[in-house]
């Protein structure tokens, strides 16, 4: 067989296309980001883009797509138009038989400071990739760049991506999750940078407060020693903390390898309030490992369309709202006085809900989507919160370990499982996670009670 014939008889595979888009802010006080999606090496007759609904961490179906006007395409090479309709709330076609190259011109109108949506005003950019930029379905798995177009000359990016060689305004995601796991902050935010175990980290603070950042970064320090020590070392090469001071938000959002944090901007002198600052610290830290790496299995790949159904966020939010708590004490922030005093808040924060007699943890998790994000005045009476309620099992689950196994605890739990499941990023599902407790443990502990 010739060379030539070999050639033939392959199918042919289309060469991936070039993902480029352009973020630009003129007028950051409309609140309105100008994106461009530039495409080259495109071979199908139509282009489908879709915005995801939902972004990950935080399971409620957001519709990010309203938030979308004045979409167009064009051939860049003619300047002529690409006829496109929508199919779906989330879902644009483009008509491309016969072009090679597509230009997308859109806007986002980013009004809402939360850490899991856009916010653009006159001091600043934020936003997250699952809330801006549309993903190309069977393209998921190509490298996109994103080019920063800021306003003013001093307004510096903040992200976890990398930059592109020799151009520090354009940064490289290797495939869509990890341009959905990368949030930005553009302006003329507060900039520190700190080693932790020979690693860089970097904090972006955006407001002003009555924080003092020396102090953070050392008891941060502390926190990210203490969980480090945990799992064995630290799996990234570099991790950024974005913290927004609000006037009243509060909220946390993990990535793999930073990490979105909005606190009221007074919340950092009142001892209680700044303990509860580095709870979030710490929980959202704990996260890049609990949930971004180690993850139940129907977690392990995202579909960016719909709910993605689980019955573990217990483990995933309430673990981690047990060891938020637990890393305080451990990095020295936290007196055992004041690690029993949080528990015994929680402690009396369930027993006065009702919810707990009606509605499993399992069930808790899977209904997420639908119950936690959208409460409403019986909310109380039919539902528990996984965060709370995991968080107290967590509890039990480690004393009954410690209780039996003297040299145990579930903080082996959480090692057995991030070298089974974590490391390689391989989803577990809820008997093999079951299975992982009853090791450690020494007895199947899912019947107790
Ligand atoms: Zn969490």
């Amino acid at each position: 067989m010739t060379e030539a014939t070999a050639t033939r008889s392959r199918p042919t595979r289309p060469t991936q296309p070039t993902i480029h888009y352009r973020v630009a802010m003129p007028q950051p006080a409309s609140h309105v980001f100008e994106v461009t999606l530039h495409l080259d090496g495109w071979q199908a007759p139509t282009l489908d883009l879709k915005m995801p609904v939902w972004t990950p961490g935080s399971y409620l179906v957001r519709e990010y797509a309203r938030q979308i006007q004045r979409f167009s395409a064009h051939n860049p090479i003619t300047g002529e138009p690409l006829g496109s309709c929508k199919l779906a709330k989330n879902h644009w076609q483009v008509t491309t038989a016969g072009v090679t190259a597509v230009t997308v011109r859109y806007e986002v109108f980013a009004h809402e400071l939360t850490v899991r949506t856009n916010h653009l005003d006159a001091t600043h950019g934020y936003f997250n990739g699952a809330a801006l930029f549309f993903y190309l379905p069977g393209w998921e798995q190509a490298a996109i760049a994103v080019e920063i177009v800021p306003p003013y000359p001093e307004w510096q990016v903040a992200t976890s991506l990398p930059t592109l060689k020799g151009d520090r305004r354009t940064f490289v995601a290797q495939n869509f999750d990890t341009l959905a796991d990368s949030p930005f902050e553009i302006g003329t935010h507060g900039h520190y940078a700190f080693q932790v175990l020979d690693k860089p980290h970097e904090l972006a603070i955006w407001g002003q407060g009555n924080l003092d950042p020396q102090r953070l970064i050392a008891d941060t320090q502390k926190i990210i020693q203490a969980e480090a020590q945990l799992f064995g070392g630290l799996p990234y090469d570099r991790y950024l903390f974005l913290l927004h001071l609000s006037g009243s938000g509060y909220g946390g959002l993990e990535h793999k390898n930073s990490c979105s944090l909005n606190y009221p901007r007074f919340g950092f002198r009142d001892p209680e309030k700044y303990q509860r600052f580095l709870q979030l610290v710490a929980h959202e830290f704990f996260h890049l490992w609990n949930v971004k790496r180690l993850r139940p299995k129907e977690l392990e790949t995202f579909d960016y369309d719909q709910e993605n159904y689980t019955t573990s966020l217990w483990f995933c939010e309430g673990t981690t709202s047990y060891y938020d708590t637990l890393m305080l004490l451990r990095a020295g922030i936290l007196e055992p006085k004041g690690f029993l005093a949080s528990l015994s808040k929680d402690i009396s924060r369930l027993q006065s809900i009702p919810g707990r007699w009606v509605q499993p943890l399992s069930e808790a998790s899977f209904d997420a989507w639908i119950k936690l994000y959208r409460r409403d005045a019986n909310s109380d009476n039919s539902q528990v919160s996984y965060y709370l309620k995991g968080e107290l099992v967590s509890l039990l689950l480690d004393l009954r370990i410690r209780d039996r196994n003297p040299d145990r605890s579930l903080d082996d739990v959480l090692r057995l499982l991030w070298q089974r499941f974590g490391q390689g990023e391989i989803g577990y599902t809820e008997p093999q996670l079951r299975e992982a407790i009853a090791e450690i443990a020494g007895e199947d502990v899912s019947r107790i009670s």
